[in-house]
This record gives C-alpha cells, structure tokens and sequence, in this order.
C-alpha cells in the first residue's frame, strides 16, 4: 500500500432550487443528485484515480448509504478492509445549490464521529506498511492524534489537512507531521493571523514553522499554493489558468495528488506543481469526485 486515508466519508445530497426555502415554507427543488464525498474519501478517490494503492481507514452507519459508499471505494479500487460498520447513520450532507450556484450545506458527521483511536490502533499493522499517513479533521481528535502518533512510531511521514480548522489543535502532534496542508481560510484560524495578501500568508505559514510544522503548505485558490520548508525557504507555484465551473472538492483533488505524487518520488517542488495542475483541472468539471481525473485524463489534459 501507498497511502493510508484515516478520515471522513459523506453522502452529499445535493438538492437544485430556484431559491432558498423562507421558514417553514415548503419549495420543489427542480432537480437533485446524490453524490460520495467526505474530505477523507475524496482524497483517497484522487490518489487512487492517479494509480496509488490506497487503503481508507473510515466509519460508515448501518443505513441505506453504507453499502453504495462502501462500493464507491471498491470501485476505485480502494482497499476496503477497514471501512468499518457502525450503528446509526452514514455522514451525510444535504446541500442546497440555487441557481447563481450559491450554496448551504448541513453536514451530519453520523458514523465518522465515532472513528476511534482503537480503530487506527486495528489497523496499525496495515497502516505502518504505507509510504505516508494522511489526515483530516472531520473525524473525532484524538483519533487524528492516535494517527499522527502511529506514524511518527512506525517512522511512516504524515500529511495532515487540518480542514475544517477545529480549535484544541496541538502544535506538538503538528510538529510530528511532514506536511501541514491548510488553505487559506484554515491558516488564518489556526494562527489568529490575517491571511488576506501573499505576504501575509507567508508570515502566517511561517509562524507555522516556527512553532515546528516541517513543511507548510498553503493553498491558495486561483492563485496556486505556497511553500515554506522548515529551512524557511519559500516557494510559490501558480495554478494553470483555467474556467472555473465548480470549485467544490479542489484543496481534496490537491492533496490526493500531492500525496501520489510524494509516495512515488516525485521531489516536493515538483509534487506541488503537478498537484497544483490536477487540482487546476478539477475545477474545470461539475461535482467533488466526478470531477477528479485518473492518470491517463490527468497526462492528456496536461498534454
Ligand atoms: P479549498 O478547496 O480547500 O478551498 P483552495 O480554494 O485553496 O482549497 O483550492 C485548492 C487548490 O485548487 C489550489 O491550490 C489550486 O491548485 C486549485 N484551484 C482552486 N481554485 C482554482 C481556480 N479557480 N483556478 C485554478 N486552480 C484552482
């Protein structure tokens, strides 16, 4: 196996309206769709699409969304020995998106609120023969704190995204990541700094630094990604032009490349670059993982 996933999975159930209900006000929505998402799931999606082996270590419920998420990862060719049943509900996101393409979102965290520590210590055997750990924060805390303290034991590098930004965060488990990847938005959070102009991005991402996260890396939008290494050597890459159709999922599409990428020895600057253009491309489609390329739609596109 490449990469362990250790995150979230959600069911998106995406209404289409005119416009937003008033209270207590029943509308026809024209149109709907029900789609797999979840910041862990995309990101495991992503990778495997690009050719890595990935194995996802999540919670699903014991409803009706179970079994089509479960073979979502199997037709992905992701490794499902440790998407594990749980009584209750799936995570599940009813989304509204009217006609300018505004949108509300609800998300249940359902079944991923009770992935455990002793989840990831089941998997330990198996997640300590990855090449990288990677890390969301839509799953319980200690859980992600359990992960980042199994890879820094096993000697296997974690990514960690620290989306949505959740407070309680401890720069001491930070420290032990290879990768912190926030965007924007989740750096300003997490460091109390504003975020609004490059420069103060990278005075944010280096104060990330300094309290000892190794590589920080930014995302930034239409505007690509920014680097700050723990030497403090900065790098930014610019994102391809492209027309923007649907931005929902690219930071996912980023970081499932970016992680391919590393575990196939792809150097960082580069792995940045080609992660900055899959998720470039992303935004071209409709949907979260429908919108993600497999490797040979990727190299055509670059082409
Ligand atoms: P998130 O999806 O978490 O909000 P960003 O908005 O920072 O994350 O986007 C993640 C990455 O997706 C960016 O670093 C960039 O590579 C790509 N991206 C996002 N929006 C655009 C865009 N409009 N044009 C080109 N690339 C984009």
């Amino acid at each position: 196996m490449d990469i362990a996933v250790i995150g979230s999975n959600m069911v998106d159930l995406i209404s289409y309206i005119t416009r937003m209900p008033e209270e207590g006000e029943t509308i026809e929505a024209p149109d709907f769709a029900l789609g797999c998402g979840g910041k862990g799931a995309n990101q495991a999606v992503a990778a495997s699409r690009l050719g890595s082996e990935v194995l996802m270590v999540t919670r699903v419920g014991d409803d009706l969304f179970a079994a089509n998420t479960v073979r979502n990862f199997e037709l992905n060719g992701i490794d499902t020995t440790f998407v594990l049943p749980t009584p209750g509900t799936s995570g599940v996101a009813p989304i509204f998106v009217d006609e300018q393409s505004r949108n509300s979102i609800i998300i249940v965290k359902g079944a991923n609120g009770a992935l455990s520590p002793d989840d990831v210590e089941a998997a330990a055997a198996e997640i300590a023969r990855c090449s990288l750990i990677v890390l969301q924060l839509e799953i319980p805390l200690a859980t992600v704190n359990a992960a980042i303290e199994l890879g820094s034991r096993a000697g296997v590098p974690v990514l960690l995204n620290p989306a949505p930004a959740t407070e309680g965060l401890d720069y001491e488990r930070v420290a032990l990541c290879e990768y912190f990847v926030p965007n924007e938005t989740e750096l300003a959070i997490l460091t109390g700094l504003p975020t609004s102009t490059l420069e103060e991005v990278s005075i944010a991402a280096r104060s990330l630094v300094e309290r000892g996260c190794r590589n920080g890396i930014v995302t930034l939008g239409s505007k690509g990604v920014l680097l700050v290494d723990a030497e403090g050597e900065e790098l930014i890459a610019q994102t391809t032009a492209v027309e923007a159709v649907d931005t929902t999922g690219a930071g996912d599409a980023f970081i499932g490349c970016f992680a391919h990428e590393i575990t196939h020895a792809t150097p960082l600057r580069d792995a940045l670059v080609r992660a900055n253009a899959y998720a470039a491309h992303s935004v071209t489609g409709r949907g979260t993982q429908s919108s993600y390329a497999t490797a040979d739609e990727f190299s055509a596109w670059v082409e």
